[in-house]
This record gives structure tokens, C-alpha cells and sequence, in this order.
């Protein structure tokens, strides 16, 4: 028998007076039970609440019939057990049977699960850090414009999450499916691939289930912004500080628990607000968190200016949370002095634990050098003594925050031998070696140039035999530029406002607003970040509606254009038509996905309990999204990239990204792949390649821009739709590759559709290539028979 968990709330309690059996006789008896399992009938339980692992198997097998794996093995070889290591070149197997394909697959299931039980765990995390606080009745009210509070808890679980004892629940459904899905990797477990990738999709499911879990907690437990298009503009890059004579404080990871009891501690002990007397700035999703929960803190940017900002002596101390931080923090830093403190049982880095000293004791170690690092998991203690210590240290590091000048760069420089292992040695092939080899003579600028581009990786100062600091030196020949680095971020703000999906739903599914584009993931990008902040710039100006999350948002805001200002003081912050909208850190990334299942369910009255599979089926056809993670792929974003696919959503990943190894790729030339039923007759219709791909590389910024016009179109677009996204399309595939796209054929359905501005142009061309009107121009699109209405 197949036993479903049920709807539960609880903890609940049953008092008897007095029970009497054949064998027992008790009174006053007082059961407590964990969890009630009721109904409680917000919305009639939809086909799949919370699914196990084969509950959307059928629907994954039908996106992957349409958008096949595609992979690309760095490794031929399998070394997981010890049966191996195994060849599995030339179509061989493994000891356990496995071949390449399936190998693939299997770990792209590891990197999902990877993923999702990172989100999962910070989660858990908050939600344990603030049931302890408010304890677990305390409200989920994102205020008065937001009843849909947690669509994706609503559409995978069933549940309408009331209270944090109510997400606590949840993330019990999202560790259980992460261990099963993790379960099927061992040796000798799955054994097809397509069952892999199936169980991929579901754990990047579950991982927006946990994403959003973890938001909704800190937005109401932190009071961040609840959809407010107007969140404030905050600071951010790498020179805001250069110049600061207070204290800094440097938060690096995406927990901000201990940034929030920092900040807490700083206004306890009146040194006002953070800025005031203890500047506090962040990296990596931290940093957009903290600036949720205080305007007054900075941004320095993302993930890649950890080693460079570090390095530069600005902090005073550095707090670390958790996920994405560099292993070898602790050396940095202490190149330069600061003390680090770690938070989480998660990174210890080798520090003692001494969350049981008193504060006094542990800022005297710190700052006396006795300790270099410590382990405090007593995270209001640890607010305390971040400040405390950074107070105290601030004026003995000051010889710590000089830049060297021309002579001492030269200096440093000069036992180059230019040997070229530094070049070697760059994952992005940068002309370190030319550059160093320069400014033994003095000349920096090829160092300084270096600078924008560079990844921060320290792989080639680690492969320099004369041990030269190449990116300290980095960073001195860039400080006039590096101290013209401020820019302005606006601070996450959370979910979508139902107020908003009301208004875009239509323009969205009709395809009048173009498309909805969405700029996440880690940095690391094959060139400068500004590339994101380019990207966004151009299609927020073209009325697509953009939205950006973790290192992706910070990037956006180090772009500016002719006017001098950065795209969010560009665009405002609605999600709405040329809105540029930053949703917060890489757990809000749940909001985006969030927005598309809102549009099915409040535009288009779609059920939305429990009812995974109508939803996603919804998505894919209507609503025009597509994703771009640009930088380095980290397992976070696998799993956050494949939720979004197995929604209907297509992402588009950099060149980093096939390191990943795989894609889903549609065929063009499979015609019936491209054809789904129309739900008012029944008959399989042709939809075009719409989206072409779920999971596609683009190699270029110009490329990436093409793809995405494209990838926004869908079946369901009307004719003035189509017409608008098409424009778009075509002005940048005209700018890119000087010419029309050779797929017009396919993508224009019928005259109607095709653009205004190059209407003599296109039609000669489709007529040309021997086009022809399609027979059926519009159509009630669906891959779900159930929801065919009519059958002819
Ligand atoms: S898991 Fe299978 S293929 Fe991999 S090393 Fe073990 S036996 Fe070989
Ligand atoms: S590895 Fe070191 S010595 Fe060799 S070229 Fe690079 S900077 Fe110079
Ligand atoms: S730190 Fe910069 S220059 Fe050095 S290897 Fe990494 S990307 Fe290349």
C-alpha cells in the first residue's frame, strides 16, 4: 500500500479522565501529539500532495521527451566506490553496470542534492534560530497585499504555512525527500538515467520548497521588506570603504543571523546605527540580507571579491557564516591581521570553540593575536565580540590598510622570472605573467587592467615558484580605480506583491510585456561583471520585466550608463514592465519561480494546492520566463536551475556552466517532439520550438541576449505577442550577427506575427525559405490529457 503523509498541524493534546480496558485502568491520562493530521479546506487537496520521488516521474518524462539530456563528461572514469574505478569509455560499464550516460546523470544528481540540502539547512537553521526566539505560533504575515504568501509550499506540500512551527513542518518533507533522492546515488541504486534526471528535477523542487521556507522566516522574523517596490537604495562595491577610518566588520557567507546580532549589539551599546561608529558590509548573499535588515549597511559584491577585499586589509574582523566562502580565509586574513570568527557548525576552520568564554575574554584573545580565529556558535555572543573586537583592533591594523605604492609594487614584482606558470594557472587564461613582468619596470597598468576581469581565484599566486603576492599587487595598481568603485544596489525585497501578478498576469501570458527575465546565480563570470549588469540593463530598457538575486543582483548595480546611474536607479523596482526587481539572497530566488506559479494561480485561477504537475504544465506554455545564471555554476545554483526547469522554465547558463556536463536541448528537426495537445479539441497541434531549450550554454554576452529574446517566447503568445517578441528577437540577432535568424520560419506561426518595422524584409525571407502559415494559429496548449476539455 502506497501511504501518502497527510495534511498535519499540532502539537495538539488529548486529556481523558479516566480509560478503562481489559487489560488497563489509568486516570487523568494527558497525550501529547506531535502533529494533528487535519484538513483544513483553504483550497480542495489537489492529485499530488507532497510528492515522493516517482509522484511527477510521468511529467518529467514528458518535458524530457521534448527537452532531451545532452551531456558533456569532464570524466570518463568513475571513482565513486570502491569496486572502481571504473572505465566508461567506449559504451563500457562499470562493476556495478553503470555506463557514461547514467554516470552522468548520477551526478548531476549529487549536485542537486548538494544543492538542495545546502538551502535546506539554512533553512532549517533559521527557522530553529527564530522558533527559539518567538517560538513556534509566531504569524507568516507578509502584509496586506500578499495572500498568496508561499506558493511553492502551497504547490508542492499542499500546506498554506500559517506560523514558523509551520515551516519547521515543511522542511521535515524537504530533509525526508533529499535523503531519499541523495539514497539513489549509492552503487548499485538507479540504474536509468532518465530516472536520475527525474529524481534531479524533484530534489530541485523540493530545494524552492526549502528556498522559500527559509525566506518567508527571515522576512518575517527580520522585518525585511515584504514586496516593497520602493526598498531602499543601498551602497555597494569594492571602494565604498577604501577611505573609512571607523572600525569595519566584514560579513561573508548567506546566514545572517549573526550580521542581524551584530547590528542588534551595535545599536544596544548606542554606537547608533550600523555606519554610524562600526561600518558593517558584507559579501555574498550575506550582505544582501543584512542590507534588508539595515539600509545603513554595505555591499561590497559578490562571491569573487573575497580573496581581493580581504587581502586589502579593509576589515577589521571578518565573520563567516556559511556556503561559498574560500577555505583559506583564515590565511588571508591573517596576512593582514584581521581575526576571523566562525559561526556555523558547518565552517569551524580548526578554531577553537569558545562560544562558553565570556566576551571580554575572547575580544581580548582576538585582538591581542593570541587567537587568530575563533569558533563562536552563540550567535548574539558573537555579535558582540565581532564589534567589541573590531573596535578595539581598528587602530592597531592601520599600517595593514596602506596600499602600496609604485616603488613597493616594482619591488615586489621584481623576482619574476616570467615564466608563465601564473597564465597557466588562470582558469580565465589572463595575461598574468605579461602583467607582473610589466610592473617590474613600473608599469602597472596592465596589472590594473587585470583587476576587472580577474576571478579572484588565487591560482596563480599559488603556482608562482617566487612566491609573488600577484593579486596584492592587483590591487595597488587598481586603487585609483578601485576607490571610484561605489555603486547602488537596491536592497532585496522579497516576494512578489499578489497587487502586481494581477496586473502583469495578462500582458505576461498574452506575450505583451515580452518576457520575464531572471539574473541569478553565483559571479565568476567569463569577463566583468558589469556583463550581468549590461544584460539587464538592455532588456529592462526593451520592457521585459527583470529580476536578480544573490551575486547576479550585486553585479547588476556595477553597471552604469551614459547618465552615470546603475541600473536600479535606472529602472524602478516594480515587477512590472522595465521594473528591475532585486528579490534579496540566492534563498529568494524562490520568489521568481514563486512568480511564475503566482500567475497561474492568481491570473489564471489555476488550482494551486498541491497541483504540481497543471501548474508547471501552465508555465511552460504561457508564461514567457526564462533564467540566466552567467557565472560559475555552483551546486546551489544546478539545484536552483533544474527547480526552475522542472517548472517549464528555461535557463540559459555561461560558458563556466558546462562544467556542469549536461543540458536539456530540444530538437527542431523532431517536429513531434514540438507538439502538444490543444485542450479545447483534443488533437495534437504543433507548438514550434517554444521554448526551443530547458537548459541551454551561450558562449557570449551577445549570444546570451538572442537567446533569451528567444526563450521567452511561448505557445500561448497572440499574434501582437508573438509580433512584439519577435521585434526583439530580431533586433538583436540583427545586431549580433548582422543578418535575420535562419529559425524565422519556425517561429513565426503566422503573417499576423510578424513585426511592423521589418515586415517587407521578413516576409520575403520566410517566403524565401518556403514558409507557410500554420493551419491552427491559436490553441489551448497542454502535455496533460486530463485536461483536454473536448476529444474529437
Ligand atoms: S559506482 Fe559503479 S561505476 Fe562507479 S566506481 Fe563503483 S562500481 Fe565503478
Ligand atoms: S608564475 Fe610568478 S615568476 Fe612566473 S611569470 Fe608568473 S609572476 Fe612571474
Ligand atoms: S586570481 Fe585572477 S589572475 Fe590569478 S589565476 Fe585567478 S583569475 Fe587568474
Amino acid at each position: 500500500m502506497l501511504v501518502r503523509p497527510s495534511m498535519e498541524r499540532g502539537p495538539a493534546k488529548i486529556s481523558v479522565k479516566e480509560l478503562r480496558t481489559g487489560t488497563l485502568y489509568a486516570k487523568d491520562l494527558e497525550v501529547a501529539i506531535g502533529r494533528l493530521a487535519m484538513e483544513e479546506e483553504w483550497e480542495p487537496m489537489g492529485p499530488t500532495p507532497m510528492p515522493s520521488l516517482t509522484t511527477l516521474r510521468s511529467w518529467d518524462r514528458k518535458l524530457l521527451s521534448r527537452y532531451t539530456p545532452f551531456y558533456m563528461p569532464f570524466c570518463d572514469l568513475c571513482c565513486l566506490c570502491t569496486y572502481g574505478k571504473c572505465d566508461l569509455t567506449r559504451g563500457k560499464k562499470g562493476a556495478c553496470g553503470l555506463d557514461l550516460r547514467t554516470q552522468q546523470a548520477r551526478i548531476i544528481l549529487i549536485a542537486c542534492c548538494i544543492g538542495a540540502s545546502t538551502h535546506t539547512a539554512h533553512a532549517r537553521h533559521l527557522v530553529h534560530y527564530l522558533l527559539e526566539k518567538y517560538g513556534p505560533d509566531y504569524p507568516i504575515n507578509l502584509g496586506t497585499e500578499i495572500e498568496v504568501e508561499a506558493p511553492h509550499i502551497r504547490l508542492v506540500t499542499g500546506i498554506r504555512p500559517k506560523t514558523l512551527g509551520d515551516l519547521a513542518h515543511v522542511l521535515n518533507y524537504c530533509e525526508e525527500q533529499i535523503t531519499h533522492s541523495l539514497a539513489a546515488t549509492h552503487t548499485g541504486q538507479e540504474g536509468d538515467y532518465i530516472d536520475y534526471e527525474s529524481k534531479a528535477l524533484h530534489v530541485s523542487m523540493i530545494d524552492h520548497v526549502a528556498m522559500e521556507a527559509a525566506d518567508i522566516a527571515q522576512v518575517v522574523g527580520f522585518n525585511f521588506p515584504k514586496g516593497d517596490p520602493n526598498a531602499p537604495l543601498v551602497e555597494s562595491g569594492l571602494g565604498i570603504l577604501a577611505d573609512t577610518t571607523k572600525p569595519v566588520v566584514l560579513l561573508i557567507g548567506h546566514n545572517v543571523c549573526a550580521g542581524v546580532e551584530l547590528v542588534d549589539y551595535i545599536r544596544k551599546a548606542g554606537l547608533g546605527e550600523a555606519g554610524t561608529s562600526v561600518e558593517v558590509a558584507g559579501i555574498c548573499c550575506t550582505s544582501h540580507d543584512i542590507t534588508r535588515y539595515t539600509s545603513k549597511a554595505k555591499i561590497i559584491g559578490p562571491i569573487s571579491y573575497q580573496s581581493k577585499f580581504v587581502r586589502s586589509g579593509i576589515a577589521d574582523v571578518v565573520v563567516v557564516d556559511e556556503q561559498c566562502i574560500r577555505t583559506d580565509i583564515p590565511s588571508l586574513a591573517a596576512s593582514v591581521n584581521t581575526p576571523v570568527i566562525a559561526v556555523s557548525e558547518k565552517v569551524c576552520y580548526g578554531f577553537p570553540d569558545v562560544s562558553d568564554e565570556p566576551v571580554d575574554r575572547i575580544v581580548d584573545m582576538l585582538v591581542t593575536g593570541k587567537l587568530k580565529g575563533a569558533l563562536i556558535l552563540d550567535l548574539e555572543k558573537a555579535g558582540a565580540v565581532a564589534a567589541l573586537t573590531a573596535i578595539r583592533i581598528a587602530p592597531l591594523r592601520r599600517k595593514f590598510k596602506a596600499i602600496p605604492d609604485v616603488e613597493k609594487v616594482r619591488e615586489l614584482a621584481s623576482p619574476c622570472t616570467y615564466c608563465h606558470r601564473c597564465r597557466r594557472n588562470c582558469p580565465s587564461d589572463l595575461p598574468v605573467s605579461d602583467a607582473v613582468n610589466a610592473a617590474k619596470q613600473g608599469v602597472l597598468d596592465k596589472l590594473a587592467d587585470l583587476h576587472d576581469v580577474c576571478l579572484g581565484c588565487l591560482r596563480c599566486e599559488s603556482e608562482c615558484p617566487q612566491k609573488i603576492p600577484i593579486l596584492s599587487l592587483m590591487e595597488a595598481a587598481a586603487q585609483h580605480k578601485i576607490k571610484t568603485e561605489k555603486y547602488k544596489v537596491r536592497a532585496g525585497r522579497g516576494p512578489i506583491l499578489d497587487t502586481e501578478i494581477r496586473e502583469v498576469g495578462s500582458p505576461i501570458v498574452l506575450g505583451e510585456i515580452p518576457g520575464v527575465v531572471a539574473y541569478v546565480g553565483c559571479a565568476n563570470y567569463p569577463g566583468a561583471g558589469r556583463d550581468v549588469g549590461e544584460m539587464a540593463y538592455e532588456f529592462a530598457k526593451r520592457g521585459y520585466i527583470v529580476v536578480a538575486s544573490g551575486c547576479s543582483a550585486m553585479s547588476i548595480g556595477e553597471y552604469r550608463d551614459e547618465e552615470g546611474r546603475t541600473p536600479y536607479e535606472a529602472f524602478p523596482g516594480v515587477f512590472d514592465r522595465g521594473g528591475l526587481v532585486n528579490v534579496g539572497s540566492c534563498v529568494a530566488n524562490a520568489h521568481i519561480s514563486g512568480a511564475a506559479i503566482k500567475i497561474a494561480s492568481i491570473f489564471a485561477r489555476r488550482k494551486l494546492r498541491a497541483n504540481y504537475e497543471e501548474i508547471a504544465d501552465y508555465v511552460l506554455h504561457r508564461v514567457g520566463a526564462c533564467g540566466v545564471a552567467w557565472g560559475a555554476y555552483s551546486q546551489k545554483a544546478a539545484s536552483i536551475a533544474t527547480g526552475y526547469n522542472r517548472l517549464g522554465i528555461p535557463v540559459i547558463i555561461g560558458p563556466q556552466g558546462s562544467k556542469y556536463r549536461r543540458l536539456y536541448l530540444g530538437r527542431v528537426e523532431d517536429v513531434a517532439s514540438f507538439e502538444t495537445y490543444d485542450a479545447r479539441t483534443g488533437q495534437k497541434v504543433y507548438i514550434g520550438p517554444a521554448p526551443e531549450h530547458l537548459v541551454y550554454i551561450a558562449e557570449t554576452k551577445e549570444e546570451c541576449m538572442v537567446w533569451t529574446a528567444k526563450l521567452c517566447m511561448r505557445p500561448n503568445d497572440t499574434t501582437k505577442g508573438r509580433m512584439i517578441k519577435l521585434t526583439h528577437y530580431i533586433d538583436l540577432y540583427r545586431r549580433l550577427y548582422g543578418r535575420l535568424p535562419d529559425d524565422l520560419p519556425l517561429l513565426v506561426r503566422t503573417e499576423a506575427d510578424v513585426p511592423i518595422t521589418f515586415k517587407d524584409e521578413v516576409m520575403d525571407f520566410l517566403k524565401g525559405r518556403g514558409w507557410k502559415p500554420a493551419e491552427v494559429p491559436s490553441i489551448d496548449p497542454t502535455l496533460l490529457e486530463r485536461l483536454i476539455r473536448v476529444r474529437k
